[in-house]
């Protein structure tokens, strides 16, 4: 049977599919309209002019059929736990009312007051009311303190698995598997037609697929082929081991060892940071422009108080096109949180780390004799002979390179920006094809947030939206109609029988 909806990833975009509009009401209006929605499944109401008692509602399970491919593993938040992990992170950077919780916009705080965990919560000095007046940032800086501060990653995580356990999200919903080819075969009407989705591990059908892919490319390594993998340096994202074996090794025998990071984000910094303290004698840094130094990944303009103008002013551009360039300003490259800057400058004071900014690698010569790098700068700098280099350099977004969009992409084409699609105002690749797209590749319509968790509950909540009306209005079972009648003839019905010999079908389909 095909699945209604197939989400391709599990990341964090589809734990907070839901109906709830926080991204589109102001914080006023949001917070009364949850509220009400909130405590009104939540506990017994009781009618005062009959006496009669309405039960609370317990959580039931996604109304559609549900299938969520994501290639890192078969468990909600697989990549997000191995990078924090790999990369040690205590402390997410955005404050604590970015979460994926659909339910409300303080649903973290609730979880941290009501766990008894608000000691986890970090606060984030110098930004409160920066985005008002002098003399009215002295009148609200205390009421509007508890916005900045950040929530530790554990209190993060143990919310998420909250989430799924509330919406029932954990049985068989997640494959581990990678998607490789994405086709669609138009219907009668939107949300008619079918998805045939082809993965690592067989296809599957579906009426309406989400892409939620992250950045989507694979990581690059400058010079090399995405996701191809050499000696003595990795693309951070693809870090497996820290620290790597061999300089681990020269480490432990007491060897002077010297690492390369190359990048102006905050993992270039946190990587630097892991390396001193697991002792490498020094680390070399550079970046391609100045050290910004920014509490959180956009402007504050983009999170204080006054985000719904900018974001106003977003959506009410004329074109993608300018919207594109409205995004390149709001992100304006990597930063670094004041916190890291101030381990760095510590690092520095003592001699283990050297910072160069407006460098670039120009060259590198690997000795796999000595096991050993020579780097070439511009402009140039003294560098020795390099153990390891790291690239925290981010990843390219870029829909006309996504393999598994090939096929979409011919079929139904669409413009792009920046490598972004120009999808339509619900997030979906066009009116007539049920494929939406969150995350950093819907930025274009969800905003310069789009790639943080703001992101990816407003697109979450605005493509939940749509694939209610969708189905809402189509609600017709597949297995009762007749396949062939949407134009795509024996040929899915063979594959809908191939999968009857799948022991897991009843999964697929539940
Ligand atoms: C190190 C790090 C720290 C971060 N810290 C913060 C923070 O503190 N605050 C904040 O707001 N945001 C933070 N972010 C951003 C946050 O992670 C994203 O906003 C969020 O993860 C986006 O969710 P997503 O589901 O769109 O994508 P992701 O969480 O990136 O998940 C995408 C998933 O899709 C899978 N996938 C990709 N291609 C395929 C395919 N072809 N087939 C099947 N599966 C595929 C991937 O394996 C992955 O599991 C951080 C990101 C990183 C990398």
């Amino acid at each position: 049977m095909a699945d209604k909806v197939i989400v391709v990833e599990a990341g964090m975009d589809q734990c907070d599919i839901d109906r709830t509009p926080s991204a589109l009401f102001t914080d006023d209006e949001h917070q009364r309209y949850t509220w009400l929605c909130r405590h009104s499944g939540r506990m017994a109401i009781k009618n005062h002019r009959n006496g009669s008692v309405r039960d609370p509602k317990t959580s039931s399970p996604p109304r559609y059929s549900t299938l969520v491919l994501d290639a890192s593993g078969d468990e909600w938040l697989t990549n997000w736990e191995r990078l924090f992990e790999t990369l040690r992170i205590q402390q997410l950077r955005n404050p604590k009312f970015f979460h994926v919780d659909p339910a409300h916009r303080d649903a973290l705080l609730e979880f941290a007051v009501t766990s008894g965990r608000t000691g986890e919560c970090a606060e984030v000095n110098g930004c409160v009311g920066r985005e008002r007046s002098k003399h009215a940032r002295k009148k609200e800086r205390a009421a509007k303190r508890q916005d900045y501060y950040t929530p530790s990653s554990g209190l993060f995580v143990d919310q998420c698995r909250g989430i799924v356990d509330h919406y029932c999200l954990r049985d068989g919903m997640i494959r581990k598997e990678v998607v490789e080819d994405l086709d669609y075969h138009v219907g009668d009407g939107v949300g008619e037609g079918l998805f045939t989705v082809k993965t690592n591990r067989g296809m599957h059908q579906a009426r309406i697929v989400v892409i939620a892919v992250g950045p989507g490319n694979s990581p690059r390594i400058p010079g090399q082929i995405p996701g191809q993998r050499i000696d003595g340096a990795c693309h951070v994202m693809q870090m497996e081991k820290f620290p790597d074996p061999v300089v681990k090794t020269k480490i432990t025998r007491g060897q002077t060892t010297n690492v390369l990071v190359v990048g102006g984000g905050l993992t270039s910094a946190q990587i630097g940071d892991l390396e001193i303290k697991s002792g490498v004698t020094k680390v070399w840094h550079v970046m391609r422009s100045h050290l910004k130094v920014k509490p959180f990944d956009l402007n504050l303009e983009w999170l204080g108080k006054f985000r719904n103008v900018k974001q106003a002013i977003f959506w009410s551009a004329d074109s993608d096109e300018e919207r594109w360039e409205q995004i390149k300003l709001a992100r304006n490259g990597g930063s670094i949180t004041p916190t890291f800057h101030k381990i760095m400058k510590a690092h520095v004071a003592r001699g283990r780390l050297s910072v160069f900014t407006n460098t670039v690698v120009e060259a590198r010569v690997w000795d796999p004799g000595a096991q050993r790098w020579t780097v070439q700068t511009e402009p140039e700098i003294d560098l020795p002979p390099l153990d390891y280099i790291y690239y925290a350099t981010g990843i390219q977004s870029d829909i006309r390179s996504l393999p598994f969009l090939q096929t979409i992409q011919k079929k139904f084409p669409i413009e792009s920006h920046g490598g972004l699609p120009c999808i339509n105002d619900d997030l979906m690749w066009k009116d007539e094809v049920p494929l939406f797209v969150t995350g950093r590749l819907g930025a274009l319509k969800i905003g310069p947030g789009a790639a943080n968790l703001a992101g990816a509950r407003s697109g979450a909540e605005r493509i939940a939206w749509s694939i209610a009306d969708i189905l809402d209005e189509n609600d017709v079972n597949l297995v009762d109609k007749d396949l062939s009648s949407l134009g795509i003839g024996n040929r899915y019905n063979s594959l809908t029988s191939d999968s009857e010999t799948d022991p897991d079908e009843s999964q697929e389909s539940a």
